[in-house]
């Protein structure tokens, strides 16, 4: 048996009518920048995360450089960032000038709060909380600190679409709350997407001004903004997502707890989840000191696998002028050499799952 780490495909003909009946709809409406699927996902998401607006914008780095932006955050800002995160959060701050100021993570891969006073300065503007693999952060710790020196919170959850911290959503705990509805994530679209979310008028208002090309009004520019804008394709049919969701992230619970249950073997550590934190599984992520060999055996069974990442964004090539080298995030490091995500997708059939879990134990 041949097994792909995702298949998008199956989540595709899961509602296939669904999606072919939105997409014909907008098709043949002659309007397919901004309209009324927009101006309905918009509400509809704001209300499945508990704010009061939403953004629709073109990606998820969009929706995070764009937070920054609005948040007047930039050149001599330093804004904290766990440092095993996906290089695009990093870009969210660095697009605006801003320094990245790395904290390593936690047994759960999230941001360790322990370490986040340590990293305070007088220049420190904000943190952007990541909920790694659809694991929310130890968000109450993270809202004390945020209040404590006057910092702004920004979220990313382009991997925790309706992963929650103590029932409160992912997205709603700071000033602004950044989403990707990249194909792949929880909530993907059929290309790119993204959306901020927030509880404040002016921000969104702000952000709305800005994702076109800076004018309110047609014709009549406010601010140098840019061309950031979710379309009514896109819209339409992540209306059909958003409406399965939870279906959706309870089928990867299911396969989860399968895995942990069922999973047994020494040469690798299973993920483990916060008390008071729930997870939407985006990946489900071992540690592995025999990583380079587990992949190669699983590969010869036919089982594809991905690295979620294996160059941490302090050592790659475009954050060489940070200036921090090898062994500066030890743990961070360290993740980025054990972590592996295995098979995991909506519409994973019970037997694909077992055949991945029997090679794993023989491993
Ligand atoms: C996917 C992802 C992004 C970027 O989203 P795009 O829509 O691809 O721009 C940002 N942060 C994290 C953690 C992601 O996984």
């Amino acid at each position: 048996m041949r097994i792909m780490p995702n298949r998008m495909d199956r989540g595709f003909y899961k509602y296939q009518k669904e999606f072919e009946d939105k997409a014909l709809k907008v098709l043949r409406s002659g309007w397919y920048v901004l309209g009324e699927e927009v101006d309905c996902f918009e509400k509809e998401f704001a209300s499945f995360v508990g704010t009061d607006y939403c953004v629709g914008l073109a990606s998820g780095l969009d929706a995070l450089w764009i937070a920054f932006r609005v948040l007047g955050i930039g050149t001599g800002d330093e804004v904290i960032v766990q440092g095993n995160t996906y290089i695009a959060s990093v870009m969210g701050i660095t697009i605006n000038g801003a320094t990245p100021v790395f904290v390593e993570p936690d047994e759960y891969n999230n941001i360790d709060v322990l370490e986040i006073e340590k990293k305070i300065t007088g220049r420190t503007k904000a943190i952007l909380a990541v909920h790694l693999y659809g694991q929310a952060s130890n968000m109450e710790p993270i809202v004390e600190i945020a209040k404590k020196y006057n910092l702004k919170l920004v979220e990313d959850c382009a991997q925790s679409h309706g992963a929650c911290f103590r029932e409160k959503m992912t997205g709603s705990f700071g000033d602004i709350g950044c989403f990707s509805f990249y194909p792949s994530k929880n909530m993907g679209a059929f290309g790119d997407g993204g959306a901020i979310v927030t509880n404040d008028e002016n921000l969104a208002q702000q952000v709305r001004i800005f994702r076109n090309y800076g004018s309110e009004k047609r014709y009549y520019n406010k601010v140098v903004g840019t061309n950031s804008r979710l379309d009514e394709l896109q819209a339409g049919l992540l209306r059909v997502r958003l409406k399965h969701l939870e279906e959706l992230n309870q089928e990867r619970e299911k396969i989860c707890g399968i895995y942990i249950k069922q999973i047994e073997n020494e040469a690798l550590e299973l993920p483990k989840v916060r008390e008071g934190a729930t997870t939407v599984w985006h990946q489900f992520v071992i540690h592995s000191k025999r990583r380079e060999e587990l992949i190669k055996y699983l590969n010869e069974k036919e089982i594809g696998t991905i690295i979620h990442y294996p160059i941490p964004p302090h050592l790659s090539e475009a954050y060489g002028y940070l200036g921090l080298g090898k062994g500066s995030l030890p743990i961070t490091e360290k993740y980025a050499d054990e972590v592996l995500s295995i098979p995991l997708y909506n519409g994973m059939t019970a037997e694909e799952q077992e055949y991945v879990i029997e090679k794993i134990n023989r491993f």
